[in-house]
């Protein structure tokens, strides 16, 4: 064939039906082709669109582009090797999962593709009905319904593939997931293999990476042939990360790539297929009828997280019983063991009581990070995702968003950072960056001591349902704000994305445990790094000035700590505050000062307030509880505590999550919006309850 004669080249499944179509286009005009070293029959012929001449080539069926028989290394090789001008990738609508995890790997290799959806009149005799215009969209390329056999629709077909073939733009592969233990291995691999040089043809770097990752026997064969520098580090590091990823997953790279791939065909399946088709024998799907099931699913669903959550706060109680009790035996230690003065009061009220309130909820966390990564290991969190996205979708978010939120604290208790950073597996970057903006507004653990006191103080007989009330009004806000964003600084379509449904699994402990470690070590260095700093400026603003010595000498110890605080910088930003604070959302200089103590952690709220309240456990030989202190403390009710609640829910998010902000979104731009919207939004929610409630 002359070389400006474009090249068009049917793919697809054995008998998909592409000699079918190939002969309905090529008619007569067809011979078999004669490729070097290859035994397989390959036809080729040509046909004529508007006058040009086009070339067809018949490649032989394949299921997968991991090749093993002799037809799909000839198929494979024809695809990757000899660049057709495009791919008309013929689809058996009665098989459409089987053969669509082959279109999952046609599409990764980044060539024009459209796809020939054949057998429709069998589909539709079987009552099967394809939604093509979704698929097309869900899979970005040009979708075909052709009858094969009775050349219905090929000459559409043929039409589109010479416009694609010829309007040379750019065709991204399209990039599947394959959970975190391969897309990390993937990341580095992509990454040596883009700073060598590997093979001389133009294959996207990932797909390269996903073929050594796979440890695919014939790509390792040629890329030794090619030789090229640096192809033995290479493919060393790609034997170790798919070594590491067999430990990490219990099972062989080959084995976990493919699990998403059909987690990819069944998702897609699922959106665009109105009928499962009947006598399927996954077990996985019929399972999916119940727990993707659009009403019993989500009450299935509901179900699961309550139980699990309860049943971490359970079990989570005694262990942070007993890091409290260590950390009050540090208190009382160095209480004891220190000379009064400054160095005692910053080491003991600051660095260890800042420390330990955060490192305190570590076994909760520790709890709900392997509960969380049970559901994702279990296939589970992707069904979850599943029924949320069309939720998420009326807001602007994606069903992926569902883990990010729920990490951050959607159930009470989580923590943003973790939360933030399982925000990658979002694809779209406004997605991303709403579902970003939006986590802090979930009920972290750091806010769960703040609630407890404030609803102990003023709605003690309805405390579960206020717990239950808070979780609700999260997620409100938070969905209303990504709604906010999408529509205003994050305006923009949402890319249609398949949801992916890996079939069940057993977990892997050793992935399990992994997972949960590094999100429970995460947690850790922030309380060792971000909040111990804090802590300490939090000390120094509130200690600082002090007081003149005949001033102090006048005051009661029980009086003397609040009237320090109210002396120090912090005091005196409080003060300068309560101006706006108090008409407004009703809050006093000490709440202020208690509120900007909690940039640096949420649950320095309750010991700030307990200071600014003569609650310091310096001889106060008649200590009431904060609860009963700030129940009876004049100037304060209900509508005042309701309105502290959503300052503190709403309100700027600590420290930690501000710089993991950043970092996500490499831009201190961000971070800095997301200081000012939060803080601003949560104004907006305080003042509008202070100013409805004191109505009523
Ligand atoms: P290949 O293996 O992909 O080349 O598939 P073939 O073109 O050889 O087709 C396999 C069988 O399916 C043949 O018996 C075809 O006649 C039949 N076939 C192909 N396309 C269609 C179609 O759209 N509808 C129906 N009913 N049969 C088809
Ligand atoms: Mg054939």
């Amino acid at each position: 064939m002359s070389s400006n004669t474009p090249v068009i080249a049917l793919a697809g499944n054995p008998n998909s039906g592409k000699t079918s179509i190939f002969n309905a286009m090529t008619g007569a005009r067809q011979h078999v082709a004669n490729y070097p070293g290859i035994t397989v029959e390959i036809k080729e012929g040509h046909t004529q669109v508007d006058g040009a001449r086009i070339g067809i080539v018949d490649l032989p069926g394949t299921y997968s582009l991991t090749a093993y028989s002799p037809d799909e290394v000839a198929a494979r090789d024809y695809l990757i090797d000899r660049h057709p001008d495009a791919v008309i990738h013929v689809v058996d609508a009665l098989n459409m999962e089987r053969n669509l995890y082959l279109t999952a790997q046609i599409l990764e290799l980044g060539i024009p593709v459209i796809i020939a959806l054949n057998m429709v009149d069998l589909a539709e005799a079987r009552g099967l009905f394809v939604d093509t215009e979704k698929l097309s969209s869900l899979l970005g390329v040009p979708v075909v319904e052709t009858v094969g056999n009775r050349s219905k629709g090929t000459e559409m077909l043929i039409e589109t593939a010479y416009q694609i073939a010829t309007e040379k733009r750019n065709w991204d592969p399209i990039r599947i997931t394959y959970g975190e233990a391969c897309d990390s291995a993937l990341v580095k691999l992509e990454k040596a293999v883009s700073d060598s040089e590997l093979f001389s043809a133009s294959i996207p770097s990932r797909w390269l990476s996903l073929k050594l990752l796979e440890q695919d026997a014939h790509t390792l064969a040629r890329i030794r042939e090619h030789g090229g520098e640096n192809t033995e580090s290479v493919l060393d590091l790609a034997e170790e990360l798919a070594d590491s990823v067999l430990r990490e997953m219990d099972d062989e790279t080959e084995g976990v790539i493919a699990d998403h791939r059909y987690g990819f065909a069944a998702g897609i399946v699922r959106e665009v297929m109105e009928l499962p088709k009947a006598g399927r024998t996954y077990t996985s799907d019929r399972i999916d009828r119940i727990l993707t099931h659009r009403f019993l699913g989500m009450l299935i669903m509901a179900g699961i997280l309550f139980g699990l959550f309860q049943f971490t706060f359970s079990v989570s109680e005694t262990p942070i019983s007993w890091v409290e009790g260590f950390f009050e035996w540090l208190h009382d230690l160095a209480w004891n063991g220190l000379p009064e003065g400054f160095l005692r009061s910053m080491t003991v009220q600051g660095v260890i009581d800042g420390v330990g309130g955060v490192v305190g909820f570590v076994p909760l966390i520790m709890f709900m990070f392997f509960f969380i990564a049970l559901l994702e290991d279990s296939g589970y969190m992707a069904r979850i995702a599943f029924l949320m996205d069309r939720v998420f979708r009326k807001f602007g978010l994606h069903g992926n968003s569902i883990v990010p939120l729920i990490v951050s604290g959607g159930i009470m208790g989580g923590c943003a950072v973790p939360g933030i950073m399982a925000t990658r597996t979002l694809r779209n970057p406004r997605e991303r960056f709403a579902t970003i903006l939006t986590a802090p507004f979930m009920n972290c653990g750091a806010k769960l001591p703040v609630y407890a006191v404030l609803i102990a103080a003023f709605f003690p007989s309805n405390a579960g349902l206020m717990l239950f009330l808070l979780t609700v009004i999260s997620w409100t806000f938070a969905l209303l704000s990504a709604k906010l964003l999408r529509s205003t600084v994050l305006r923009g379509e949402s890319t249609p994305f398949v949801m992916e449904l890996p079939p069940y699994r057993m977990p892997s402990w050793r992935s399990v445990l992994i997972h949960t470690w590094e999100r429970t070590w995460l947690y850790l260095k922030k309380a060792g790094t971000v909040i111990l700093l804090a802590s300490v400026v939090v000390w120094v603003l509130m200690t600082f000035p002090t007081l003149p010595e005949h001033e102090a000498a006048e005051l009661s110890p029980s009086e003397l700590p609040a009237a320090s605080l109210s002396n120090s910088f912090a005091g005196r930003i409080g003060r300068t505050l309560e101006e706006v604070t108090m008409p407004l959302m009703g809050f006093d200089w000490r709440t202020d000062v208690a509120l900007i103590a909690g940039f640096a952690a949420k649950e320095i709220v309750i010991s700030t307030l307990s200071t600014a309240y003569s609650l310091g456990e310096i001889d106060d030989e008649n200590p009431q509880p904060l609860v009963s202190r700030l129940a009876h403390q004049p100037g304060w009710n209900p509508v005042i505590a309701f309105a502290l609640l959503m300052f503190t829910m709403l309100y700027v998010p600590c420290i930690a999550t501000i710089a993991v902000i950043r970092r996500e979104t490499r831009s201190w731009g961000w971070a800095g919006f997301a200081v000012v919207y939060t803080t601003g939004f949560a104004a907006i929610v305080a003042t509008a309850v202070y100013q409805i409630g004191s109505l009523l």
